[in-house]
């Protein structure tokens, strides 16, 4: 996605860390380059690395067959890809594609599972953001149910606009039926309801929000109550780390299996 960015400086789970625990988290890995459309794990395969993007963001998308896919989710510089590693699992439940080029720190699992396995307080700070992780999930079981296609239309491409930090990108036809799960038919009508209103400007692939606080009130609730768990829970001290129990391991499956089925 091309996009003319206020870059943020630095993933904020890593801002959060003391620089003693960034330090440890990080050990000599670098920032790498991520490419727009780029695979980073596929549903089923060894998390091989964890992801913390700066200004890139990368869509999470469910294992299905041509329209049967889903984006349940999107990773920007407020999270990390990997989270089933803080549950104990070595495996990705989930597809994830780069849909916004650019930087992002890439930590060998190996390392990871080390550091947050002998540093009770860096586990502590991302179990917060699996907490955030699994309600954001929750919250997209209910949209994709009970809300309307234009309502969560407008939640996505404000998800991508806090996440791309710039107003305006590049977005396919492809990914926005991910995003609604929909046919192309069903995406091209809500686009072009939204532009009617005159809330964005969409041709062959170019966005541009035209109007924010529009497209915020014609979002579903789901885009304002994701932001109000955020800015709770991680704005908050981390509580002691606690191991992860077979059972929240269960949970997190099971949810991921009621947005889809
Ligand atoms: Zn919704």
């Amino acid at each position: 996605m091309s996009t003319a960015k206020r870059a943020p400086a630095q993933n904020l789970l890593i801002a959060a860390l003391s620089p003693e625990d960034r330090l440890r988290l990080l050990g000599d890995h670098s920032p790498i380059d991520l490419g727009f459309s780029d695979t980073l794990v596929e549903s089923g395969d060894r998390i091989r690395h964890v992801y913390f993007p700066i200004d890139s963001f990368i869509s999470l998308i469910t294992p299905g067959a041509g329209r049967a896919q889903l984006e349940i989710g999107l990773v920007g510089n407020e999270g990390m890809l990997g989270v089933p590693l803080l549950l104990g699992v070595n495996v990705s439940p989930l597809r994830a594609l780069v849909q916004g080029a650019g930087h992002a720190w890439r930590i060998d699992t190996a390392h990871f599972i080390r550091v947050i396995e002998s540093h009770a307080g860096i586990r502590a700070s991302l179990n917060r953001y699996l907490y955030v992780f699994l309600s954001q999930l929750m919250q997209t079981a209910t949209c994709t149910r009970f809300h309307l296609i234009e309502a969560r239309l407008a939640r996505w491409l404000l998800m991508t606009r806090d996440r791309a930090h710039s107003s305006q990108f590049h977005i396919t036809h492809e990914f926005l039926a991910y995003m609604l799960g929909v046919r192309r038919v069903g995406v091209t009508s809500a686009a072009s309801a939204l532009q009617r209103r005159k809330l964005i400007r969409y041709s062959r692939g170019d966005l541009a929000i035209l109007d924010v606080r529009g497209l915020e009130r014609t979002a579903c609730a789901c885009y304002a109550l994701d932001k109000k768990i955020y800015s709770r829970i991680l704005k908050k001290a981390p509580v002691p780390a606690a191991g992860i129990d077979p059972g929240t391991r269960l949970l997190a499956g099971r949810i991921v299996s009621a947005i889809t089925c």
